[in-house]
């Protein structure tokens, strides 16, 4: 843990720095407030004592500064003062401080109060650890292990307004399994997950670019979102990731279009007048041509 110690006077830094180093912690002393706001913009602190009564900033305005930058951040920030006021506590509170030490310092109380914080924030840090956790498996579907809808629908309405912004276009590929009840049916439902993760696992590795999303859109449909892409850019991706299914080979005695396991793809572009609504039913419109047209294939555009 790094606390912060700033304390003007050079007696009283020492002997608060001794005492936390005790406990084991590393101490990165300031000696006011400008030091103090320095040295919290070039490391990373998990502790704050703070000194009220400094030359220059004071301590509350020092906390007041930090916790604007901090913005939905926390860390504790413990005040040390020798003015023992109620109003001057309140004060304190309202700046932004969590606790608050009468000085001269007492070196158990002192550590103790560090100790009951550290708890604290080490505690917060686990739910914010948890809490990235919990949002990364939200936008994952665990059977493919590929972004779900809900991270697909994140993902597409970001690109959406970049590419408004930017005036790049922005393409989508709607995908969905051949004859896939056939398989499931005749194979079991098992077999129909494996097949619907080596699909998964196909299409994934066929895009190129970082920026490209692959996601499962629900049941045996996957959406791919193409930025920076145009309808020709899209169409080639679009018959690569067709390509690249039909050469995994998963057997399929059940189909009638082929003797292993293919996809129906359709592809769409943004238009300047559309609605992110309007351009996933285009593609779904293709999508349902692609199949009408006799499946294993890539359609674009209207007839
Ligand atoms: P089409 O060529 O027109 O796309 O026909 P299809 O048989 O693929 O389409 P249909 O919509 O009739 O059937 C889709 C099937 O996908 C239904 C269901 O059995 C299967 N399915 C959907 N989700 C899952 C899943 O999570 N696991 C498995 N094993 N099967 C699924
Ligand atoms: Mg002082
Ligand atoms: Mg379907
Ligand atoms: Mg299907």
């Amino acid at each position: 843990m790094n606390v912060m110690v700033v304390e003007d006077s050079r007696a009283i830094r020492n002997l608060v720095t001794a005492y936390v180093e005790e406990m084991g912690f590393r101490v990165l002393p300031a000696e006011d407030g400008a030091a103090a706001l320095d040295l919290f913009s070039q490391h990373s602190i998990d502790l704050i004592l703070m000194d009220v009564e400094m030359p220059g900033i004071n301590g509350f305005e020092v906390t007041r500064r930090m916790r604007a930058r901090l913005r939905n951040d926390w860390l504790p920030i413990i005040f040390l003062s020798s003015k023992s006021s109620d109003q001057h506590f309140i004060d304190g509170i309202q700046a932004g401080g969590d606790a608050y030490l009468a000085k001269p310092v007492n070196g158990p109380v002192l550590q103790s109060m560090v100790r009951a914080m550290g708890r604290i924030a080490a505690m917060r840090d686990d739910l914010v650890k948890a809490n990235k956790e919990l949002e990364r498996m939200a936008h994952v579907d665990i059977l493919t292990d590929l972004t779900n809808r809900r991270g697909f629908m994140a993902a597409y309405m970001r690109e959406w307004a970049r590419s408004n912004r930017d005036g790049t276009p922005l393409s989508i590929v709607l995908i969905d399994i051949d004859y896939f009840k056939g398989y499931n049916d005749n194979y079991g439902h098992l077999e129909g997950d494996a097949c619907l993760r080596r699909v998964a696992r196909a299409l994934a590795n066929a895009v190129m670019r970082p920026a490209d999303v692959v996601a499962r859109f629900g049941g045996e449909e996957f959406v791919v979102l193409l930025p920076n892409t145009d309808l020709a850019g899209a169409s080639d991706v679009a018959e690569r990731l067709r390509a690249a299914v039909e050469n995994v080979g998963i057997k399929h005695e059940f189909s009638s279009v082929a003797t292993h396991v293919t996809i129906s793809v359709g592809v769409a572009q943004k238009r300047p007048e559309m609605a992110p609504e309007l351009l996933l039913s285009s593609a779904d419109e293709f999508l349902y041509k692609a199949k009408e047209r006799g499946r294993n294939n890539v359609c674009s555009a209207p007839d």
